[in-house]
Protein backbone atom coordinates (compact mmCIF):
# COMPACT_ATOMS: atom_id res chain seq x y z
CA UNK A 1 0.00 0.00 0.00
CA UNK A 2 1.54 3.20 -0.85
CA UNK A 3 2.06 6.15 1.31
CA UNK A 4 -0.68 8.46 -0.47
CA UNK A 5 -3.38 5.69 0.23
CA UNK A 6 -2.40 4.85 3.66
CA UNK A 7 -3.46 8.74 4.87
CA UNK A 8 -6.58 8.95 3.01
CA UNK A 9 -9.41 9.46 5.36
CA UNK A 10 -13.35 9.61 4.13
CA UNK A 11 -15.75 11.89 5.67
CA UNK A 12 -19.41 11.58 5.28
CA UNK A 13 -21.12 14.80 5.62
CA UNK A 14 -23.36 16.43 3.87
CA UNK A 15 -22.95 20.26 4.98
CA UNK A 16 -20.50 21.59 2.18
CA UNK A 17 -19.09 24.28 4.89
CA UNK A 18 -17.87 21.48 7.72
CA UNK A 19 -16.41 19.17 4.49
CA UNK A 20 -14.78 22.18 3.47
CA UNK A 21 -13.43 23.38 7.58
CA UNK A 22 -12.12 19.05 8.00
CA UNK A 23 -10.54 19.01 4.74
CA UNK A 24 -8.27 21.76 5.11
CA UNK A 25 -7.35 21.40 8.39
CA UNK A 26 -6.51 17.55 8.17
CA UNK A 27 -4.68 18.93 4.87
CA UNK A 28 -2.56 20.84 6.70
CA UNK A 29 -1.90 17.51 8.93
CA UNK A 30 -1.05 15.34 5.41
CA UNK A 31 -4.20 13.66 5.10
CA UNK A 32 -6.17 13.27 2.36
CA UNK A 33 -10.02 13.53 2.86
CA UNK A 34 -12.74 12.17 0.90
CA UNK A 35 -15.96 13.81 1.70
CA UNK A 36 -19.31 11.68 1.05
CA UNK A 37 -22.17 13.97 0.75
CA UNK A 38 -24.71 10.58 1.76
CA UNK A 39 -24.93 7.02 3.21
CA UNK A 40 -25.13 5.21 0.11
CA UNK A 41 -21.78 7.24 -1.54
CA UNK A 42 -20.44 6.61 1.40
CA UNK A 43 -20.58 2.98 1.49
CA UNK A 44 -19.70 2.88 -2.18
CA UNK A 45 -16.58 5.14 -1.77
CA UNK A 46 -15.65 3.11 1.41
CA UNK A 47 -15.03 -0.06 -1.09
CA UNK A 48 -12.86 1.77 -3.58
CA UNK A 49 -10.29 4.07 -1.37
CA UNK A 50 -9.21 2.39 1.24
CA UNK A 51 -9.28 4.55 4.24
CA UNK A 52 -6.95 5.07 7.86
CA UNK A 53 -9.95 6.54 9.21
CA UNK A 54 -13.90 7.40 8.62
CA UNK A 55 -15.14 10.55 9.82
CA UNK A 56 -19.37 10.26 10.07
CA UNK A 57 -21.97 12.67 10.49
CA UNK A 58 -24.52 11.17 12.09
CA UNK A 59 -26.98 13.40 11.37
CA UNK A 60 -26.83 12.74 7.88
CA UNK A 61 -30.25 12.97 5.65
CA UNK A 62 -31.22 9.45 4.18
CA UNK A 63 -29.70 6.63 5.48
CA UNK A 64 -28.58 8.05 8.79
CA UNK A 65 -24.81 8.11 10.37
CA UNK A 66 -25.71 5.12 12.71
CA UNK A 67 -27.07 3.35 10.00
CA UNK A 68 -24.30 3.74 7.66
CA UNK A 69 -21.91 3.23 10.88
CA UNK A 70 -23.50 -0.49 11.44
CA UNK A 71 -23.13 -1.16 7.82
CA UNK A 72 -19.81 -0.59 7.29
CA UNK A 73 -18.24 -2.72 10.25
CA UNK A 74 -19.55 -5.14 8.18
CA UNK A 75 -17.12 -4.67 5.53
CA UNK A 76 -14.06 -7.42 5.87
CA UNK A 77 -11.68 -4.93 4.41
CA UNK A 78 -12.58 -2.00 6.93
CA UNK A 79 -12.11 -4.21 9.97
CA UNK A 80 -9.82 -2.28 12.16
CA UNK A 81 -10.26 0.82 10.41
CA UNK A 82 -11.71 3.16 13.28
CA UNK A 83 -14.92 5.14 12.04
CA UNK A 84 -15.40 8.51 14.76
CA UNK A 85 -18.66 10.13 14.81
CA UNK A 86 -18.61 14.14 14.44
CA UNK A 87 -21.73 15.18 15.42
CA UNK A 88 -22.96 18.53 17.57
CA UNK A 89 -23.52 17.06 21.12
CA UNK A 90 -27.35 17.06 20.98
CA UNK A 91 -29.12 14.43 22.94
CA UNK A 92 -27.69 12.80 26.71
CA UNK A 93 -26.29 9.48 25.18
CA UNK A 94 -25.50 9.96 21.31
CA UNK A 95 -22.08 9.29 22.47
CA UNK A 96 -23.07 5.77 23.37
CA UNK A 97 -25.38 5.47 20.56
CA UNK A 98 -22.76 5.95 18.12
CA UNK A 99 -20.01 3.27 19.80
CA UNK A 100 -23.39 0.94 19.70
CA UNK A 101 -23.17 1.48 16.38
CA UNK A 102 -19.76 0.60 15.92
CA UNK A 103 -18.15 4.03 16.54
CA UNK A 104 -14.82 3.64 18.20
CA UNK A 105 -15.28 7.52 19.88
CA UNK A 106 -17.11 11.18 19.22
CA UNK A 107 -15.40 14.47 18.68
CA UNK A 108 -18.11 16.82 19.23
CA UNK A 109 -18.83 19.41 16.37
CA UNK A 110 -18.03 21.93 16.22
CA UNK A 111 -14.50 20.99 15.84
CA UNK A 112 -11.80 22.68 18.16
CA UNK A 113 -9.58 22.95 15.19
CA UNK A 114 -6.30 22.81 17.56
CA UNK A 115 -7.07 19.63 19.33
CA UNK A 116 -9.09 17.90 15.99
CA UNK A 117 -5.39 16.63 14.71
CA UNK A 118 -4.39 15.15 17.78
CA UNK A 119 -7.28 13.53 18.01
CA UNK A 120 -8.12 11.81 14.51
CA UNK A 121 -4.26 10.67 15.41
CA UNK A 122 -5.50 9.17 18.20
CA UNK A 123 -7.90 7.53 16.91
CA UNK A 124 -5.73 6.55 13.99
CA UNK A 125 -3.18 5.21 16.78
CA UNK A 126 -6.39 2.55 18.09
CA UNK A 127 -8.26 4.75 20.68
CA UNK A 128 -11.22 3.00 21.56
CA UNK A 129 -13.86 5.07 24.05
CA UNK A 130 -15.77 2.25 26.04
CA UNK A 131 -19.38 2.72 27.54
CA UNK A 132 -19.26 2.40 31.42
CA UNK A 133 -21.34 -0.72 32.17
CA UNK A 134 -22.17 -4.08 31.09
CA UNK A 135 -25.55 -3.08 31.99
CA UNK A 136 -25.83 0.10 30.38
CA UNK A 137 -24.36 -1.29 26.92
CA UNK A 138 -26.85 -3.71 26.46
CA UNK A 139 -29.46 -1.12 27.30
CA UNK A 140 -28.11 0.65 24.63
CA UNK A 141 -28.08 -2.56 22.34
CA UNK A 142 -31.67 -3.03 22.74
CA UNK A 143 -32.88 0.72 22.20
CA UNK A 144 -30.44 0.68 19.12
CA UNK A 145 -31.99 -2.78 17.93
CA UNK A 146 -35.28 -1.07 18.76
CA UNK A 147 -34.83 2.17 16.92
CA UNK A 148 -33.44 0.13 13.91
CA UNK A 149 -36.83 -1.75 13.26
CA UNK A 150 -38.51 1.31 13.77
CA UNK A 151 -37.17 3.58 10.75
CA UNK A 152 -37.37 0.29 9.24
CA UNK A 153 -40.95 0.37 9.37
CA UNK A 154 -40.99 4.22 8.52
CA UNK A 155 -38.96 3.41 5.24
CA UNK A 156 -41.24 0.21 3.96
CA UNK A 157 -44.60 2.41 4.92
CA UNK A 158 -43.01 5.47 2.65
CA UNK A 159 -41.86 2.99 0.21
CA UNK A 160 -45.61 1.88 -0.20
CA UNK A 161 -47.11 5.10 0.17
CA UNK A 162 -44.49 6.29 -3.00
CA UNK A 163 -45.65 2.89 -4.65
CA UNK A 164 -49.69 3.62 -3.85
CA UNK A 165 -48.42 7.28 -5.72
CA UNK A 166 -47.05 5.83 -8.48
CA UNK A 167 -49.71 3.49 -9.37
CA UNK A 168 -52.47 6.14 -8.93
CA UNK A 169 -49.89 8.94 -11.02
CA UNK A 170 -49.59 5.96 -13.65
CA UNK A 171 -53.60 5.39 -13.43
CA UNK A 172 -54.58 9.04 -14.00
CA UNK A 173 -51.53 8.77 -17.12
CA UNK A 174 -53.45 5.55 -18.80
CA UNK A 175 -56.55 7.17 -17.98
CA UNK A 176 -55.90 10.45 -19.72
CA UNK A 177 -54.29 8.58 -23.22
CA UNK A 178 -57.02 6.48 -23.51
CA UNK A 179 -59.47 9.39 -22.93
CA UNK A 180 -57.58 11.25 -25.79
CA UNK A 181 -57.00 8.58 -27.96
CA UNK A 182 -60.98 8.04 -27.72
CA UNK A 183 -61.02 11.63 -28.17
CA UNK A 184 -59.34 11.95 -31.40
CA UNK A 185 -60.75 8.93 -33.37
CA UNK A 186 -64.16 10.27 -33.72
CA UNK A 187 -63.09 13.15 -35.74
CA UNK A 188 -60.73 11.21 -37.46
CA UNK A 189 -63.57 8.71 -38.30
CA UNK A 190 -65.80 11.65 -39.55
CA UNK A 191 -62.81 13.17 -41.76
CA UNK A 192 -62.15 10.01 -43.43
CA UNK A 193 -65.70 9.31 -43.72
CA UNK A 194 -66.39 13.04 -45.69
CA UNK A 195 -63.16 12.07 -47.65
CA UNK A 196 -64.77 9.07 -49.04
CA UNK A 197 -68.17 10.69 -49.35
CA UNK A 198 -66.30 13.12 -51.78
CA UNK A 199 -64.44 10.89 -53.66
CA UNK A 200 -67.30 8.46 -54.50
CA UNK A 201 -69.08 11.53 -56.07
CA UNK A 202 -67.80 11.71 -59.80
CA UNK A 203 -68.22 15.87 -60.05
CA UNK A 204 -65.04 16.33 -58.06
CA UNK A 205 -62.59 16.47 -61.07
CA UNK A 206 -59.28 15.22 -61.87
CA UNK A 207 -57.81 11.57 -60.34
CA UNK A 208 -55.25 10.02 -57.92
CA UNK A 209 -52.71 10.15 -59.66
CA UNK A 210 -52.84 14.13 -61.27
CA UNK A 211 -50.85 15.23 -58.90
CA UNK A 212 -52.81 18.88 -57.63
CA UNK A 213 -56.16 17.77 -58.97
CA UNK A 214 -58.87 18.46 -56.26
CA UNK A 215 -59.12 14.52 -56.33
CA UNK A 216 -55.42 13.98 -56.01
CA UNK A 217 -55.63 16.48 -53.00
CA UNK A 218 -58.54 14.35 -51.35
CA UNK A 219 -56.91 10.93 -51.84
CA UNK A 220 -53.90 12.71 -50.01
CA UNK A 221 -56.00 13.70 -46.59
CA UNK A 222 -57.72 10.70 -46.69
CA UNK A 223 -54.39 8.35 -46.77
CA UNK A 224 -53.03 10.77 -43.80
CA UNK A 225 -56.19 11.02 -41.94
CA UNK A 226 -55.77 6.81 -42.44
CA UNK A 227 -51.81 7.07 -41.43
CA UNK A 228 -53.19 9.17 -38.33
CA UNK A 229 -55.69 6.71 -37.62
CA UNK A 230 -53.04 4.23 -37.17
CA UNK A 231 -50.73 6.12 -34.90
CA UNK A 232 -54.05 7.34 -32.65
CA UNK A 233 -54.83 3.03 -32.59
CA UNK A 234 -51.32 2.25 -31.43
CA UNK A 235 -51.20 5.03 -28.41
CA UNK A 236 -54.55 3.85 -27.59
CA UNK A 237 -54.12 -0.01 -27.69
CA UNK A 238 -50.61 0.19 -25.91
CA UNK A 239 -52.29 2.07 -22.80
CA UNK A 240 -55.01 -0.26 -22.47
CA UNK A 241 -52.80 -3.59 -22.55
CA UNK A 242 -50.46 -1.79 -19.77
CA UNK A 243 -53.36 -0.69 -17.79
CA UNK A 244 -54.80 -4.66 -18.79
CA UNK A 245 -58.30 -3.30 -20.41
CA UNK A 246 -58.05 -4.68 -23.90
CA UNK A 247 -61.42 -6.13 -24.25
CA UNK A 248 -61.94 -8.15 -27.14
CA UNK A 249 -65.08 -8.40 -29.67
CA UNK A 250 -64.52 -11.76 -30.94
CA UNK A 251 -66.01 -12.38 -34.18
CA UNK A 252 -65.41 -14.98 -36.60
CA UNK A 253 -62.96 -13.89 -39.31
CA UNK A 254 -61.37 -14.75 -42.68
CA UNK A 255 -57.95 -14.14 -42.11
CA UNK A 256 -57.78 -14.51 -45.83
CA UNK A 257 -60.22 -11.52 -46.21
CA UNK A 258 -58.12 -9.86 -43.35
CA UNK A 259 -54.46 -10.30 -44.49
CA UNK A 260 -55.10 -9.08 -47.91
CA UNK A 261 -57.22 -6.44 -46.82
CA UNK A 262 -53.94 -4.83 -44.38
CA UNK A 263 -51.69 -5.86 -47.58
CA UNK A 264 -53.54 -3.72 -50.21
CA UNK A 265 -53.93 -1.08 -47.93
CA UNK A 266 -50.55 -0.90 -47.21
CA UNK A 267 -49.46 -1.20 -50.73
CA UNK A 268 -51.71 1.30 -52.12
CA UNK A 269 -50.43 3.68 -49.26
CA UNK A 270 -46.71 3.50 -51.34
CA UNK A 271 -46.77 2.46 -54.71
CA UNK A 272 -43.40 3.23 -55.43
CA UNK A 273 -42.09 0.88 -53.17
CA UNK A 274 -41.83 -1.99 -55.56
CA UNK A 275 -42.25 -4.60 -53.57
CA UNK A 276 -43.15 -7.72 -53.98
CA UNK A 277 -45.99 -9.02 -52.03
CA UNK A 278 -46.78 -13.11 -51.80
CA UNK A 279 -49.32 -14.60 -50.03
CA UNK A 280 -50.06 -17.93 -49.52
CA UNK A 281 -51.79 -20.96 -47.68
CA UNK A 282 -54.90 -18.48 -46.36
CA UNK A 283 -57.46 -20.67 -48.65
CA UNK A 284 -56.97 -23.43 -46.70
CA UNK A 285 -57.90 -21.91 -43.49
CA UNK A 286 -60.58 -22.02 -41.41
CA UNK A 287 -62.63 -19.02 -40.29
CA UNK A 288 -60.94 -17.80 -36.69
CA UNK A 289 -62.55 -15.85 -33.83
CA UNK A 290 -60.98 -13.37 -33.45
CA UNK A 291 -61.34 -9.07 -32.80
CA UNK A 292 -61.50 -8.42 -36.51
CA UNK A 293 -60.51 -4.27 -36.01
CA UNK A 294 -57.84 -5.21 -33.35
CA UNK A 295 -55.83 -8.00 -34.92
CA UNK A 296 -55.87 -6.10 -38.27
CA UNK A 297 -54.16 -3.40 -36.23
CA UNK A 298 -51.23 -6.30 -35.16
CA UNK A 299 -51.11 -7.46 -38.47
CA UNK A 300 -50.92 -4.26 -40.02
CA UNK A 301 -47.72 -3.06 -37.50
CA UNK A 302 -45.93 -6.54 -38.15
CA UNK A 303 -46.65 -6.20 -42.52
CA UNK A 304 -45.58 -2.47 -42.18
CA UNK A 305 -42.14 -3.52 -40.58
CA UNK A 306 -41.43 -5.49 -42.65
CA UNK A 307 -42.36 -3.23 -45.62
CA UNK A 308 -40.13 -0.35 -43.57
CA UNK A 309 -37.15 -2.72 -42.97
CA UNK A 310 -36.79 -3.90 -46.45
CA UNK A 311 -35.55 -2.11 -49.35
CA UNK A 312 -36.99 -1.05 -52.78
CA UNK A 313 -37.67 -4.50 -54.83
CA UNK A 314 -37.45 -7.10 -52.12
CA UNK A 315 -40.35 -9.35 -51.07
CA UNK A 316 -42.56 -10.10 -48.27
CA UNK A 317 -44.19 -13.23 -48.05
CA UNK A 318 -47.01 -14.12 -45.89
CA UNK A 319 -47.88 -17.74 -45.18
CA UNK A 320 -50.83 -19.34 -43.28
CA UNK A 321 -51.19 -22.77 -42.13
CA UNK A 322 -52.86 -24.61 -39.36
CA UNK A 323 -51.04 -26.85 -37.29
CA UNK A 324 -52.67 -28.79 -34.55
CA UNK A 325 -55.22 -26.57 -33.51
CA UNK A 326 -53.03 -23.36 -34.44
CA UNK A 327 -53.02 -21.46 -37.03
CA UNK A 328 -49.14 -20.27 -37.74
CA UNK A 329 -48.30 -17.22 -39.94
CA UNK A 330 -45.67 -15.94 -41.01
CA UNK A 331 -44.58 -12.57 -42.26
CA UNK A 332 -40.79 -13.35 -43.84
CA UNK A 333 -39.11 -10.19 -45.58
CA UNK A 334 -36.12 -9.79 -47.70
CA UNK A 335 -34.79 -6.85 -45.68
CA UNK A 336 -31.94 -5.57 -42.79
CA UNK A 337 -32.54 -8.16 -40.43
CA UNK A 338 -32.31 -8.07 -36.67
CA UNK A 339 -29.45 -8.52 -33.83
CA UNK A 340 -29.93 -11.71 -32.29
CA UNK A 341 -29.28 -9.42 -28.71
CA UNK A 342 -32.84 -6.78 -30.32
CA UNK A 343 -35.31 -9.95 -31.15
CA UNK A 344 -36.79 -9.84 -27.61
CA UNK A 345 -36.28 -5.80 -26.93
CA UNK A 346 -37.96 -4.91 -30.28
CA UNK A 347 -41.00 -5.72 -28.69
CA UNK A 348 -40.41 -3.51 -25.80
CA UNK A 349 -42.43 -0.34 -25.93
CA UNK A 350 -41.04 2.98 -27.11
CA UNK A 351 -37.71 0.44 -28.36
CA UNK A 352 -36.33 1.75 -31.40
CA UNK A 353 -33.21 0.90 -32.84
CA UNK A 354 -32.95 3.32 -35.79
CA UNK A 355 -31.51 6.54 -35.14
CA UNK A 356 -34.30 8.62 -34.11
CA UNK A 357 -32.57 11.31 -36.58
CA UNK A 358 -34.25 9.24 -39.42
CA UNK A 359 -37.64 8.99 -37.84
CA UNK A 360 -40.32 9.37 -40.72
CA UNK A 361 -43.81 9.14 -39.87
CA UNK A 362 -44.04 7.06 -43.11
CA UNK A 363 -45.26 3.74 -42.02
CA UNK A 364 -43.97 2.50 -45.35
CA UNK A 365 -40.88 4.95 -45.95
CA UNK A 366 -37.80 2.74 -46.01
CA UNK A 367 -36.44 2.39 -42.37
CA UNK A 368 -38.71 5.35 -41.82
CA UNK A 369 -38.85 4.15 -37.96
CA UNK A 370 -41.85 5.20 -35.89
CA UNK A 371 -42.97 6.12 -32.28
CA UNK A 372 -41.86 1.92 -31.40
CA UNK A 373 -45.11 1.01 -30.35
CA UNK A 374 -45.68 -1.33 -33.43
CA UNK A 375 -44.81 -4.68 -31.73
CA UNK A 376 -45.66 -4.14 -28.07
CA UNK A 377 -48.88 -3.47 -29.75
CA UNK A 378 -48.75 -6.28 -32.06
CA UNK A 379 -47.67 -8.26 -28.99
CA UNK A 380 -50.20 -6.94 -26.67
CA UNK A 381 -53.40 -8.16 -28.80
CA UNK A 382 -51.70 -11.11 -30.20
CA UNK A 383 -51.21 -12.33 -25.96
CA UNK A 384 -54.96 -11.10 -25.48
CA UNK A 385 -56.06 -13.64 -28.16
CA UNK A 386 -53.94 -16.38 -26.39
CA UNK A 387 -51.57 -16.48 -29.06
CA UNK A 388 -47.84 -15.81 -29.30
CA UNK A 389 -44.94 -13.95 -31.32
CA UNK A 390 -41.79 -14.49 -32.17
CA UNK A 391 -39.06 -13.70 -34.71
CA UNK A 392 -35.89 -15.30 -36.12
CA UNK A 393 -33.42 -13.69 -38.20
CA UNK A 394 -29.59 -14.79 -39.06
CA UNK A 395 -28.51 -11.02 -37.70
CA UNK A 396 -28.97 -7.39 -39.10
CA UNK A 397 -26.85 -6.88 -42.34
CA UNK A 398 -27.85 -3.75 -44.65
CA UNK A 399 -25.68 -5.28 -47.40
CA UNK A 400 -26.27 -8.96 -47.16
CA UNK A 401 -30.30 -8.34 -46.34
CA UNK A 402 -30.58 -10.98 -44.18
CA UNK A 403 -34.01 -10.74 -43.91
CA UNK A 404 -36.01 -11.50 -40.81
CA UNK A 405 -39.70 -14.18 -40.21
CA UNK A 406 -41.93 -13.19 -37.57
CA UNK A 407 -44.14 -15.71 -36.66
CA UNK A 408 -48.00 -15.71 -35.11
CA UNK A 409 -49.35 -18.27 -33.25
CA UNK A 410 -53.09 -18.08 -32.63
CA UNK A 411 -55.22 -21.39 -31.16
CA UNK A 412 -58.20 -22.10 -32.62
CA UNK A 413 -60.04 -22.64 -29.28
CA UNK A 414 -62.90 -23.71 -31.02
CA UNK A 415 -64.37 -25.94 -33.77
CA UNK A 416 -63.94 -23.24 -36.67
CA UNK A 417 -67.16 -21.87 -37.55
CA UNK A 418 -68.16 -21.39 -41.31
P1 LIG B 1 -41.51 1.35 -34.93
O1 LIG B 1 -42.84 1.99 -34.75
O2 LIG B 1 -40.36 2.22 -34.62
O3 LIG B 1 -41.36 0.63 -36.23
P2 LIG B 1 -41.80 -1.24 -33.73
O4 LIG B 1 -42.18 -1.59 -32.35
O5 LIG B 1 -42.76 -1.57 -34.81
O6 LIG B 1 -41.45 0.30 -33.75
O7 LIG B 1 -40.40 -1.92 -34.05
C1 LIG B 1 -39.33 -1.78 -33.15
C2 LIG B 1 -37.99 -1.92 -33.86
O8 LIG B 1 -37.84 -3.26 -34.34
C3 LIG B 1 -37.88 -1.06 -35.10
O9 LIG B 1 -37.37 0.23 -34.75
C4 LIG B 1 -36.91 -1.84 -35.98
O10 LIG B 1 -35.59 -1.47 -35.65
C5 LIG B 1 -37.10 -3.29 -35.54
N1 LIG B 1 -37.86 -4.07 -36.55
C6 LIG B 1 -39.18 -4.37 -36.50
N2 LIG B 1 -39.55 -5.13 -37.57
C7 LIG B 1 -38.44 -5.31 -38.30
C8 LIG B 1 -38.15 -6.02 -39.53
N3 LIG B 1 -39.11 -6.67 -40.21
N4 LIG B 1 -36.87 -6.00 -39.99
C9 LIG B 1 -35.90 -5.34 -39.31
N5 LIG B 1 -36.10 -4.66 -38.15
C10 LIG B 1 -37.35 -4.64 -37.65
Amino acid sequence: MGEEERRRILYVEDDPSSAMLVRRVLAAEGFDVIVATDGMAALELAQRIEPVLILMDMNISGMDGYEVTTRLRSFEHLHGVPIVAVTAAALRGDRERALIAGCSGYIPKPIDIDRFPGQVRAFIGGLQEEIGSPEEKSEYLVEYSRRLVERLEDKVRELQEAHQDLQRIEKMKSDFVILAGHELRTPLTVIYGYTQLLLSNPAIPGDDNDVGSPRHLISQVAAATKRLNQVVEDILNVSLIDADRLELKLVPVSLELLVQSVVNNITSMDPDRRLHFEVEGFGDLPQVRIDSQRFYQALWNVISNAVKYTPDGGVIRVTGQVVEYTVHLTVQDTGIGIAPEERERIFDRFYVLEDTALHCSSKTAFKGGGLGLGLTVARGIIHAHGGKIWVDSEGRDEEQLPGSIFHILLPLSEPASE
